[in-house]
């Protein structure tokens, strides 16, 4: 009898408390995370759609678009984690409500947000034998990196890059006028392939003059000197005539593919010879290239842009 009482309590204990224990656990909320299947809002400016589709998918027609594929693996791997990094804070921004799209996640317009490419636009981008063979080059580089991301101190970087730094990559401080300590400027001696490595252009001083909104009267030549460089030897800022320009000003004004210049005055013209293209900031993309033409890994290649950060896979990230 007493059997049978003790079995009674067990048998209520079980049918109660049992599920009650289930859904405690299970009320707890899971933590935030961002998987390498979840699903990329993708906006699309020029036709004014929207894509969705899984992150590793998006990072392909990414990869594709912001790097040219005929750069070697390594390289490519490496554009992969930087770009993969990248798009997971934007969906992060995007999850808090932070976004700076309404209902999407990213845009590929690469002015705003990263460069994409969807399958037709890749094979007009490498014709019908390119695109099998480096449609499958992107997608190994992006699924032999796969959910893969690069952190400091816990934390996702800041995965800034450019097409190439024309020989020293720029601190961030410099551009961004915030120090950001992975994004310091480094030797990058490998782009003799990048075709912006040197760039020579003539320009009239008459020519000059009016892009930089100076009055202009021949044989009356106008003061164009450096004020500032940067710590990577980029301009800092520019006396032009009576007006103080900063570097990126001077650059954006004149056109010219970096603020890695240097210019003289022969007679009535300018020669202005620029080094690179972009920013300058965190990884240059031919530098890559040239790291991976040496041999160099994704790793080392990352480690070498990013100084000091880790690169971890997604899963293992406790994210805010
Ligand atoms: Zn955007």
């Amino acid at each position: 009898m007493r059997c049978l009482v003790w079995l009674l309590i067990l048998a209520l204990a079980a049918v109660i408390f049992l599920p009650l224990a289930v859904v405690l656990l299970f009320q707890r909320q899971p933590p935030l995370r961002i998987s390498t299947d979840r699903a990329v809002r993708l906006y699309l400016p020029t036709s004014g759609s929207l894509q969705v589709l899984p992150l590793e998918e998006y990072l392909v027609g990414v990869v594709a678009a912001e790097m040219p594929a005929r750069f070697g693996l390594e390289a490519l791997k490496a554009q992969a984690v930087a770009s993969r990094t990248y798009a997971v804070r934007r969906l992060l921004l995007a999850r808090e409500g932070k976004g700076s799209h309404r209902d999407a996640d990213l845009c590929n317009d690469a002015q705003h947000c990263q460069g994409w490419l969807a399958e037709k636009e890749m094979q007009q981008r490498w014709g019908f034998l390119g695109y099998w063979f480096y449609r499958r080059k992107v997608a190994a580089a992006v699924a032999a990196t796969r959910g893969q991301v690069l952190t400091y101190e816990g934390r996702l970087i800041d995965a800034a890059y450019h097409a190439a730094s024309g020989g020293r990559t720029e601190d961030a401080a410099e551009v961004w006028g915030t120090p950001v300590p992975y994004l310091r400027s480094v030797p990058s001696p490998w782009e003799e392939e990048a075709p912006q490595h040197l760039v020579t252009v003539v320009l009239p001083a008459a020519e000059v003059a009016r892009r930089l909104g100076l009055p202009y009267k021949p044989g009356h030549p106008f003061i164009l000197r450096p004020v500032a460089s940067t710590v990577s030897g980029r301009v800092k800022s520019v006396r032009a005539g009576d007006r103080l320009l900063d570097g990126p000003q001077f650059r954006q004004l004149l056109g010219l593919n970096s603020t890695f210049v240097t210019w003289e005055q022969k007679g009535e013209d300018f020669i202005f010879k620029s080094r690179g293209y972009g920013h300058g900031v965190g990884m240059s993309q031919y530098g890559a290239a040239g790291l991976a033409r040496r041999g160099k890994s994704f790793r080392e290649i990352l480690a070498h842009y990013y100084p000091g950060t880790a690169l971890v896979p997604l899963e293992a990230l406790s994210l805010p």
